[in-house]
């Protein structure tokens, strides 16, 4: 039995402002144009996020390994897997370190046998700074060759339709997409000060996110083409 008292163990009603959502996790995954895709519009400050992320095998199907840091704790459940062991396994949850390593899920990431279904969840800060970092390493010799920083701390609460427009985003993943496009613009980022290996560049594609982007920058467009059309027929 919890000595926890009654009122406190139960929740408390949704925010006037929020209506309450359900997404099915396997229905949504279908629908991924990236990996840590939000599954619900809610990004403001104290918002529970949790993402979506589809892992899958394919000849030279390789997702590369990065580094990041965020000030939010991120809690990682696998609802599914397919020859994938460690890490990428079905069931597993973890909470991880606030600078971690990500990527290399995939037991055999060139077999279409290999995936790993993981949904990532962070709740946003609130009244603080959220600063968030990623970085790449030497595939030769682990030396950091490449980082960014960069500032994710969420719209205000009740303010994000006023902050970012009718349509939201998850701020980790421009940061991300902008970080690796820089990376592999110049040779220069990717050639290790320590052995002199020149990496190969991080293959983007693999994780969308430049796509969850330019998407987003459309379909704010494709938003706002409508209300000028609606506007311009009263
Ligand atoms: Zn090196």
């Amino acid at each position: 039995m919890s000595d926890t008292p009654e009122h406190e163990l139960s929740m408390p009603r949704p925010a006037g402002d929020k209506q309450p959502l359900k997404c099915n996790v396997y229905e949504y995954a279908r629908t991924l144009v990236s990996t840590l895709t939000p599954m619900f519009p809610y990004v403001d400050e104290g918002a529970m996020v949790p993402t979506i992320a589809l892992f899958y095998g394919q000849p030279g199907g390789d997702y590369g390994y990065f580094e990041h840091e965020n000030t939010v704790d991120e809690v990682a459940i696998v609802f599914g897997s397919g020859a994938t062991t460690g890490r990428g396994k079905a069931g597993l949850v973890r909470a991880s370190a606030r600078s971690h390593g990500v990527g290399n899920l995939l037991s055999e990431p060139d077999s279409p046998e290999s995936f790993s279904l993981v949904s990532v969840t962070q709740r946003q800060s609130t009244g603080v700074q959220q600063k968030e970092a990623v970085a790449f390493t030497c595939a030769s010799c682990s030396t950091e060759i490449y980082r960014e920083e960069f500032d994710s701390t969420p719209p205000r609460r009740g303010m994000q339709k006023d902050e970012v427009g009718p349509v939201g985003h998850l701020h980790t993943i421009y940061g991300s997409a902008r970080t690796a496009l820089n990376y592999n613009a110049d040779e220069k980022n990717r050639t290790c000060p320590k052995c002199g290996n020149v990496n190969a560049p991080f293959p983007l594609g693999r994780w969308g996110w430049d796509r969850y982007r330019d998407m987003t920058d459309i379909i704010r467009e494709a938003h706002q083409s409508l209300s000028e059309t609606a506007s311009a027929a009263e």
